[in-house]
């Protein structure tokens, strides 16, 4: 800071600098295992009984849904909405949800505005309890939403997809499942990969840990105790380990630290913890929100998001910070909005934004070196940015200790973890390490998909995905890739996902009723949309060069682009969710053909 404190910007920029390097790992994403091999324990489902004894099924359909998150359900309730009810949806979990099945962690709760994460609330007449539920009450309902849209009895749980195959001369997609069935299909949705598979880090010894360990996406409560409220009364006498700090940990944290013996918080990069202020939703408020307000409330919060200076009810920590950059660019005075100038002062704006967060570390953190180490150096956007009013307070109890391992775990031990030559005995060690997001995407989706003439797709993206509008890739007729694929993203992963359930469903729909048999992109409409995200990829990575790593820059190596992630978002999603809503509009199928 200059003396009239004032950032300066040459000087932000070499602290966060220092701190990146610090943080770097040569083998970037590379340098994590997977639950997949020895580790395969780590991805075993805590939550599902054992597997229901049925016959395999071998049916045709007109739909075959792969994934039964969020995508999976809104793919599945658009097209039956368009009368498209020959549909099969198929999932590894033993029930609607998703990452909602899978995560119940302690405190588990989504860190976005439940009015807007929520879909069809006006359809459902569902009223959020909160403005920040828990995880259980998205679990539930999904599962309401199962039940409503009357998709249980289409769906197959604890049931893999281990192979898809396209028939060109049949146009028809099989699919062949754990459960042994063949499900013969006219078009697939496919949501498969990202935040499903645990990812742990490459810690040598991590094997050798003869205490109890799980990962934070499969806990076991049959070890803590309690429930995702808390409570985890097995963990009265026992010294716990947490590696990992990101929001998942966030949430965790405090319901461990009032529970556990001990917990020592292995921390590589702290996570920015701005203000969460939960409160009980006020159903006279909600109930008196005129019709289409949740779309227009979606729609106004994407907008700020994208730097658009528009009127929006969202008031929390997302919205605060996207205001911040509004205000930073209209303070350039016209002439002079550059890209360059714009920068600069969202750069800076960005900056007094993160000493307001770091000033509430000391507020909240009494020891100072505790509080030193909870800090964070590095632009907001480089990481998911985190909102919580407990963990910082559980950082500041007495059997809270925070450990330093921005220079690397040593290794793990039978009896705990090694950090610069001292050893931290532990009982339990939980792994809040985040998802495989680096990975290709057949290896996160877990199957290979054979296109038209017998093209693998796991050959054609093994360095990067190739898509047009996202969601159709060539080469893979009657097949859409919904999820973070090269598409509009937005911080409310299911108003994207309904975006694309809306596109899907209109083409299906047209294909359907003209008689038509594929559909398939053209190599030059996929060529442009290559070329347009590439732009965008290039415009984006000096930001992504300048971040502390983490998966939004493939571990601190933009130029890996083999990942859905790495390979690219279009910016600005509402501009993106327009160009679509145009295209169906024109209806000349551009860059597609129709057989
Ligand atoms: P993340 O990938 O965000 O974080 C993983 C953590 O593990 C990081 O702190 C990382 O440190 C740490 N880590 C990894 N390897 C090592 C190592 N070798 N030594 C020490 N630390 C290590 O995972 P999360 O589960 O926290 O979150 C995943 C995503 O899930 C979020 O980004 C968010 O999108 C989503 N989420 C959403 C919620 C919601 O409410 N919508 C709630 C919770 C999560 P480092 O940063 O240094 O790499």
């Amino acid at each position: 800071m200059s003396e009239d404190h004032t950032p300066n910007l040459a000087e932000i920029r070499a602290r966060y600098e220092a701190e990146r390097v610090r943080r770097l790992r040569p083998a970037g994403t590379d340098q994590y295992v997977f639950a997949e091999g020895k580790f395969a324990r780590f991805a075993d489902d805590p939550h599902a009984g054992p597997l229901p004894e049925r016959a395999p099924l071998d049916e045709t359909i007109d739909v075959l849904v792969i994934g039964a998150g969020f995508g999976g359900i809104q793919a599945a309730a658009t097209l039956r909405r368009q009368g498209i009810d020959s549909v099969r949806i198929v999932d590894a979990a033993g029930d609607f949800g998703g990452t909602w099945y899978w995560n119940r962690y302690p405190g588990l709760r989504c860190d976005v505005e439940s009015y807007i994460y929520l879909p069809y609330l006006e359809e459902t007449g569902y009223v959020p309890t909160e403005r920040y539920i828990r995880g259980r009450e998205i679990l539930a309902y999904c599962q309401l939403l199962g039940r409503h849209f009357g998709l249980y009895e289409r769906a197959l749980f604890q049931t893999k997809i281990t192979g898809l195959v396209w028939d060109e001369a049949a146009a028809r997609w099989t699919a062949t499942t754990s459960r042994g069935d063949t499900l013969c299909a006219r078009f697939v949705t496919t949501q498969s990969g990202i935040f499903s598979r645990p990812q742990l880090p490459g810690i040598p010894g991590i094997e050798d840990f003869a205490g109890h360990a799980f990962h934070s996406a499969r806990w076991d409560y049959a070890y803590t105790g309690g429930s995702t409220d808390g409570g985890l009364t097995g963990l009265a006498d026992k010294r716990v380990g947490v590696i990992g700090t990101g929001t998942t940990a966030l949430q965790a944290v405090p319901e461990l630290a009032k529970d556990a013996l001990s917990l020592t918080i292995f921390q590589r990069t702290p996570t920015a913890v701005g203000v969460r202020d939960n409160g009980p939703t006020d159903p006279e408020w909600f109930k008196a929100l005129p019709a289409g307000w949740q779309n227009a409330r979606r729609d106004s919060f994407n907008r700020i998001g994208n730097g658009e200076d528009v009127d929006c009810p969202v008031d929390d920590g997302w919205a605060r910070f996207f205001r911040r950059m509004i205000a930073a660019t209209e303070a350039v005075p016209e002439a002079e909005r550059t890209p360059a100038a714009i920068g600069a002062a969202q750069e800076a704006a960005d900056y007094e934004y993160n000493e307001i967060v770091r000033a509430r570390v000391d507020e909240c953190v009494r020891d100072p070196a505790k509080a030193a180490l909870l800090k964070a150096y590095y632009r907001t956007m480089c990481k998911r940015p985190g909102f919580s009013d407990d963990y910082l307070p559980a950082c500041d109890r007495a059997n809270v200790a925070i450990v330093d391992v921005s220079g690397g775990i040593e290794r793990i031990t039978p009896g705990g973890m090694v950090v610069d030559g001292t050893e931290f005995p532990l009982d339990c060690l939980i792994f809040c390490t985040g998802f495989e997001l680096g990975t290709t995407w057949a290896h996160q989706a877990g199957y290979d998909v054979v296109g038209r003439g017998g093209q693998l797709l796991s050959d054609k993206w093994a360095n990067g995905i190739s898509t047009y509008h996202g969601l159709f890739s060539r080469g893979f007729p009657n097949i859409f890739f919904m999820g973070l694929t090269q598409t509009g993203a937005t911080v409310s992963v299911p108003h994207m996902l309904q975006e694309q359930a809306d596109h899907l469903t209109w083409i299906i729909r047209q294909v359907l009723d003209q008689g038509k048999a594929a559909v398939e992109a053209t190599d030059s409409a996929e060529a442009a949309w290559q070329e347009a995200i590439a732009g965008m990829n290039e415009a984006r990575r000096p930001f992504q060069e300048s971040c502390t790593p983490g998966y939004f820059n493939a571990e601190g190596k933009p130029e890996d682009r083999r990942s859905a992630i790495g390979s690219g978002m279009y910016f600005p999603s509402t501009a993106f969710f327009r160009m679509l809503a145009d295209w169906r509009q024109a209806g000349n199928f551009a860059g597609l053909e129709l057989r």
